[in-house]
């Protein structure tokens, strides 16, 4: 469903990405750990072309992002219309909900579909109705983004994020700009989705939450993957002494 080969990326003289692979099948919940500056976040980015990564592959679906050297050397994007058709089967929540101020939720969720993908406005209505009740937020359709709370923004984010049918489901820290009491009801809709069957990779600093939820826990570590397995394997009994020091260090 996604995979992704010998992905490198570097910033300057920093390498952040050394070579990374994986696969997430569909139905898999992989979940991404590590130390701040590992370079998860960069690896999301790279999935979605965010970041246009240095070398390596992406493939959603089977399709294979195309990607090209230009005449300064630098990898760039060879078909940028195709980005946006495969940006529509990757569903991105960041750590802050970025919603549309000016739009209201309803108006948030069919924006993309309506706009980019085309489809009828009733349609777009009756899909982004259906994703707002399964995140508990039906009755808040009419709202604006400033009169939600951190944990209703980001249901709605998650919901918008939906709104294009993805493959993939991408969560970068969904829940860490929270507020506490907040972050069970947004860790329900993440687990309701896994339960689901929607494939996503999850960036998290919520380690009981990952070991519950994950069919594969990654643990990166300067750029590379450190340790790779079930979620039992990783917290459990990891290889890595530098992952299991990080794994005790969380819980
Ligand atoms: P955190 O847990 O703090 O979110 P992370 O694992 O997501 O960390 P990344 O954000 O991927 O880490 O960053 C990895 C490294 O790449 C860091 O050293 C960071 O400073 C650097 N980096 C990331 N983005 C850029 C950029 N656009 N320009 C320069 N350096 C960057
Ligand atoms: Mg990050």
């Amino acid at each position: 469903m996604i995979d992704i080969r010998n992905l490198r990326k570097r910033f300057g003289a920093q390498e952040v990405l050394k070579g990374v692979s994986f696969t997430a099948q569909t139905g898999d919940v992989v979940s991404l750990i590590g130390a701040s500056g590992s370079g998860k976040s960069t690896l999301l980015r790279c999935m979605n072309m965010l970041e246009v990564p240095d070398s390596g592959q992406v493939l959603i679906a089977g399709e294979e992002v195309a990607l090209k050297t230009n005449r300064h050397g630098q990898t760039v994007l060879a078909d940028p219309p195709q980005v946006d058709r495969m940006r529509t089967r990757l569903g991105m929540v960041f750590q802050s909900f970025n919603l549309w101020p000016h739009m209201t939720v309803l108006e948030n969720l069919i924006e993309v579909p309506i706009r980019v993908l085309r489809q009828p406005r009733g349609e777009a209505i009756a899909l982004a109705e259906a994703l707002l009740a399964k995140v508990g937020m039906a009755e808040k359709r009419h709202s604006y983004p400033a009169f939600l709370s951190g944990g209703q923004q980001q249901r709605v984010a998650i919901a918008r994020a939906l709104a294009t049918r993805p493959s993939v489901m991408l969560f970068d820290e969904p829940t860490s700009a929270l507020d506490p009491e907040l972050v069970g009801e947004v860790l329900k809709v993440i687990r309701d989705l896994a339960q689901d069957g929607c494939t996503m990779v999850l960036v998290t600093h919520e380690m009981a939450f990952a070991r519950d939820v994950s069919s594969k826990v990654m643990f990166l570590h300067q750029g590379c993957i450190e340790e790779a397995g079930t979620a039992r394997q990783v917290f459990e009994n990891p290889g890595s002494e530098r992952c299991r020091q990080f794994v005790n260090a969380q819980f």
